[in-house]
């Protein structure tokens, strides 16, 4: 990005007559060759950089002059935070309560003495141990006919 200074004198004008005119309807009114002033003061920094801070400042009702402009350290220069967006955890499967939905800490936080964490998805222990016997099972069944024995 081009500094100020790199730009055209005509550019500059321009851009201080847009920042002027920026300024909302009853708000104390800034002079272009003001705001022009203000620029070469910053002229060095980024121009895009030194514009965004006019702008932001611009739209400040209780900023009387563009002084500010040429303050890097000032409020106008700082980017403005967006509104908090809520942050959507990501879904893992293993911890996720199969009860209520939430994550295991959560679900532990508040269903304390509602219901245990219950991994979703996870398979009750009493059916794993019916197909364990199960398997048990068949493999006897099917042993003496893998070793040639037939009934
Ligand atoms: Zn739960």
């Amino acid at each position: 990005m081009p500094t100020l200074r790199e730009l055209t004198a005509e550019e500059v004008s321009v851009l201080a007559g847009v920042i002027a005119k920026a300024r909302p309807y009853g708000a104390p009114r800034w002079q272009a060759a003001g705001i022009r002033a203000t620029f070469a003061k910053v002229a060095h920094l980024d121009a895009t950089d030194v514009l965004m801070a006019a702008l932001r400042l611009s739209q400040d009702r209780t900023a009387n002059t563009p002084a500010q402009i040429a303050i890097p350290s000032s409020e106008c220069w700082r980017e403005k935070l967006a509104d908090p967006v809520e942050v959507h955890k990501p879904y893992v499967r293993g911890h996720t309560c199969g009860v209520c939905g939430y994550p295991e800490a959560d679900c532990r936080m508040r269903w304390e003495g509602d219901h245990e964490f219950e991994q979703m998805g996870s398979v009750p222990k009493a059916s794993k141990d019916e197909a364990h016997e199960v398997v048990v099972e068949l493999k006897n069944h099917l042993k003496p006919m893998n070793e040639g024995e037939t009934a």
